[in-house]
């Protein structure tokens, strides 16, 4: 990134510094996601994030056969959107107490990522087609078909049991000394209050 020389003088160029700059995202990914996959505690969350580490690598050979098809050498370029993501990312699940909220926050900050790497290809695959390189769209476009399954995955692993957890609606298998009986006995005054907190406004 050159703010004093301007290094970027074409589209071309530009093309190229996304590319390195996507390059560059991957590989820090690659460096953040164990560090996810440590701090989740639901098995298929976990799972999930180990999967899509084995994927993140994949992408960046990927990428790097791109550079070859270009006739240029892989280097990346800061990306300190990817930085800041990751940074934030770190601080949030440190300052998450609960074990449950704790693979909510995980669940979010990771689609964040996805969020980021999803716009970058999006972009970087009209502009290889607008140059004219359509030799490299197929490897773009293999990574952007991951990134938006991954995203989907942490969805549904949200949205279908993740969420609900952190939120403290917790099972009988979670709270031995009670039964599953008495929660739901507990948990219908609750309801029926909310129902009527509703009503009034
Ligand atoms: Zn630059
Ligand atoms: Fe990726
Ligand atoms: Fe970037
Ligand atoms: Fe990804």
């Amino acid at each position: 990134m050159g703010f004093f020389t301007r290094d970027i003088k074409s589209m071309e160029d530009l093309f190229l510094h996304g590319l390195q700059d996507v390059y560059y995202a991957e590989n820090q990914i690659v460096k953040s996601l164990p560090t996810m996959i440590e701090k989740a505690t639901n098995r298929e969350l976990a799972s999930a994030l180990r999967n899509h580490l084995r994927e993140t690598e994949n992408q960046v050979s990927r990428l790097e056969q791109a550079f070859e098809r270009l006739g240029q050498d892989p280097a990346g370029t800061d990306c300190p959107a990817i930085d800041g993501l990751i940074k934030e990312a770190d601080e949030v699940a440190g300052e998450v107490d609960d074990k449950r909220v704790l693979d909510a926050a995980v669940i979010g900050s990771a689609q964040a990522i996805e969020h980021y790497e999803i716009s970058r290809y999006g972009t970087l695959i009209a502009w290889a087609e607008e140059l004219g390189h359509e030799n490299v769209v197929p490897l773009l476009n293999a990574n952007l078909k991951e990134e938006k399954a991954a995203d989907r995955k942490l969805n549904g692993l949200a949205e279908g049991k993740v969420n609900r957890r952190a939120t403290g609606h917790r099972t009988a298998a979670q709270r031995p000394h009670e039964q599953e009986e008495d929660w739901w006995r507990k948990e219908k005054p609750q309801r029926k209050r909310e129902r009527e907190i509703g009503q009034r406004g």
